[in-house]
């Protein structure tokens, strides 16, 4: 791992950083690998570094067709939790969330991992029974959650109004301590950073325009740099994952649509845990930077463009300002927007495909940011083993035709 003394920090902001180390190199595709990972996300970042560092694999390269993090991961709201409802979900997500409270450490990157906190807030009687539910649900799992009334919720964010008269009146929250936020940047940047220390390829500008097989058995990809010869193929491009698909003859259950978020000027701090409601579709957290770092639930239509709709955001910023009416005042900065790849059953599929050798990692939907090391790690195992993991298994293509769906519509219906 590099090492900066403050003398070599002074002298290379005094030069412009002309002298400084890359983070990680940057070479030509090789014609071949053991592994190719397409997709330079941060779930395709994380499975390279664990199929290297878990299972010693021997080649691995990952191919990004625009730049590390330039997906989901560098446009997502940053929140990390694991709350879910269902046993199934729940596992993997707080298999992640254990992994995220060590790999700081363990890639020697600062993430900017903050435990913040998570307040799910409920506006009626039936928010109030799912949220118990779902923090019966959590205990029953191991995972930290409680309760909080009004005026608990009060005491936490003095911002919010918890009054009787508000148009979506608060009458409770789940809480989970564990919860709250990562620098998306540095995700990308430490585990691209980790995965070349181990001798992957992380490749940029290297679009894969084809997936070559024969006999049913997958050969290689076709990039925009040249054929690429490869054993084993996992997809992890979020968004464009049925495109990816197609390449293969293959259709996924995944809708792609337009997810958004935007921040405001920098403030004071004013707000140190995150609040999302589910109900009214709107989330926010400020960010290290003093930014208001706001959220809604995904545009209602299908297609691949990184904007988002007016009406989406309208609504989102009214019920915002509806529970914290001192914001109307603050200027919005910028908004966004990612493609994100949404299943039926609001939960992934992580696993092996009718293909032999090409496996898929994908519909994460509105909620993968904070699943990223977890599922790199399930999808490494799955690539290197060729079978799943007890973590993904339910997560498999084959639940589509067996019928044994997840429902997590309830603890992923805003997105987070
Ligand atoms: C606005 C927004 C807010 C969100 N907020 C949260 C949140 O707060 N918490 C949370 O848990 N999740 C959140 N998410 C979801 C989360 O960002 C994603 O689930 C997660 O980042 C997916 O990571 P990934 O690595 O699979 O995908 P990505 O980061 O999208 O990476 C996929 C990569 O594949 C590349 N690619 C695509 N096609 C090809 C090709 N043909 N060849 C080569 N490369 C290709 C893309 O360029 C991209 O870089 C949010 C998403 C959005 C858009």
């Amino acid at each position: 791992m590099q090492k900066y003394s403050f003398l070599s920090l002074a002298r290379n902001a005094l030069t412009y950083h002309e002298n400084w180390q890359r983070a990680w190199r940057s070479p030509d595709p090789k014609p071949g690998y053991d592994v190719v990972i397409v997709g330079g996300g941060g779930h395709g970042l994380a499975t390279a570094y664990y199929l290297v560092k878990e299972h010693r694999v021997g080649s691995v390269a990952v191919l990004e067709k625009g730049y590390v993090g330039g997906g989901n991961t560098g446009r997502n709201t940053e929140i990390v939790r694991s709350n879910y409802l269902w046993d199934e979900a729940a596992h993997i997500y707080e298999f992640s969330l254990k992994l995220w409270e060590g790999l700081t450490q363990q890639i020697n990157f600062n993430l900017m991992f903050s435990q913040r906190g998570l307040l799910s807030l409920g506006h009626t009687l039936q928010d109030l029974r799912d949220i118990q539910r779902r923090i019966n649900a959590n205990l029953l799992n191991g995972i930290d959650s409680e309760f909080l009334t009004p005026e608990q919720i009060k005491e936490m964010v003095p911002a919010i109004d918890v009054s009787p008269r508000a148009r979506y009146p608060i009458l409770g929250a789940s809480l989970q301590r564990r919860g709250g936020t990562a620098r998306h940047d540095a995700l990308a940047w430490g585990l691209a950073r980790a995965a070349d220390s181990v001798g992957v390829d992380v490749i940029h500008n290297c679009e894969v325009t084809g997936i070559r097989r024969e006999g049913g058995a997958v050969t290689g990809v076709d990039t925009s740099r040249g054929f690429i010869k490869a054993g084993k193929v996992g997809c992890v491009t979020a968004g464009n994952s049925g495109v990816l698909a197609s390449m293969a003859g293959m259709r996924l259950p995944l809708e792609s649509r337009p997810l958004q978020a935007w921040v405001s000027q920098p403030l004071k701090p004013i707000l140190d845990v995150v609040v999302m409601s589910n109900a009214v579709h709107a989330y926010i957290s400020q960010t290290d930077r003093g930014e208001l770092l706001c959220g809604a639930g995904v545009d209602s239509y299908n297609g691949y463009g990184q904007r988002g709709s007016p009406a989406t955001l309208e609504h989102a910023i009214a019920a915002i300002i509806e529970m914290f009416p001192r914001f109307s005042r603050v200027r919005m900065l910028r908004q966004w927007a990612g493609t994100v790849d949404t299943c039926p059953d609001a939960c992934p599929i992580i696993g092996l495909t009718p293909v032999k050798g090409l496996y898929f990692n994908c519909g994460w939907g509105t909620g993968g940011y904070k699943s990223t090391p977890g599922s790199g790690w399930v999808f490494a195992y799955t690539i290197a083993q060729n079978r799943p993991h007890r973590l993904n298994e339910p997560f498999s293509l084959e639940r589509f035709a067996t019928g044994h769906l997840i429902d997590e519509h309830g603890a992923a219906g805003v997105a987070h």
